[in-house]
C-alpha cells in the first residue's frame, strides 16, 4: 500500500507538495521543484517511506506486525493477542516484519 506518485504514476512518492496537491517522487521533485524558483519555495513534507512498518489497525498506535487476512486489518502483537482469541484464533495470519519473526513465540496456525 504505497503511494504512487502524480506525476510519473511509476515511482513511489516520497514527499507531498501542500501548494501543487501532488506527492512526487524523488526524481519528479527534482523536476518539478528545482527548475523554477517559485516552485523551490513549495513546503513540501515527507511521506512515509515505502515498505515503512505500517501502524497497527486497531490500536493505531503500535508498528504493525501481522496481517490478518480474514479481518484485513494489520495488528500489533498487543492486538493480535487480544483480538485473535477463542474461535478467531484460526484466522490465518501473515508476519509483516520479518526481521522480529524471533519475537513470534506462539505458533500462529
Ligand atoms: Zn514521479
Ligand atoms: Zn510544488
Ligand atoms: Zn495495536
Ligand atoms: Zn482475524
Amino acid at each position: 500500500m504505497r503511494t504512487l506518485c502524480d506525476v510519473c504514476e511509476n515511482a513511489a512518492a516520497i514527499l507531498f507538495c501542500a501548494a501543487d496537491e501532488a506527492a512526487l517522487c524523488r526524481a519528479c521533485d527534482d523536476k518539478v521543484h528545482l527548475c523554477n524558483k517559485l516552485a523551490s519555495r513549495h513546503v513540501r513534507v515527507g511521506l512515509a517511506v515505502p515498505n515503512a512498518v505500517p501502524r497497527c489497525d486497531i490500536c493505531e498506535n503500535e508498528p504493525a506486525f501481522f496481517y490478518c487476512e480474514v479481518d484485513g486489518t494489520s495488528l500489533c502483537l498487543q492486538c493480535d493477542m487480544s483480538v485473535h482469541v477463542g474461535g478467531k484464533r484460526t484466522h490465518g495470519r501473515y508476519l509483516l516484519l520479518r526481521q522480529r519473526v524471533e519475537v513470534c513465540v506462539s505458533p500462529l496456525y
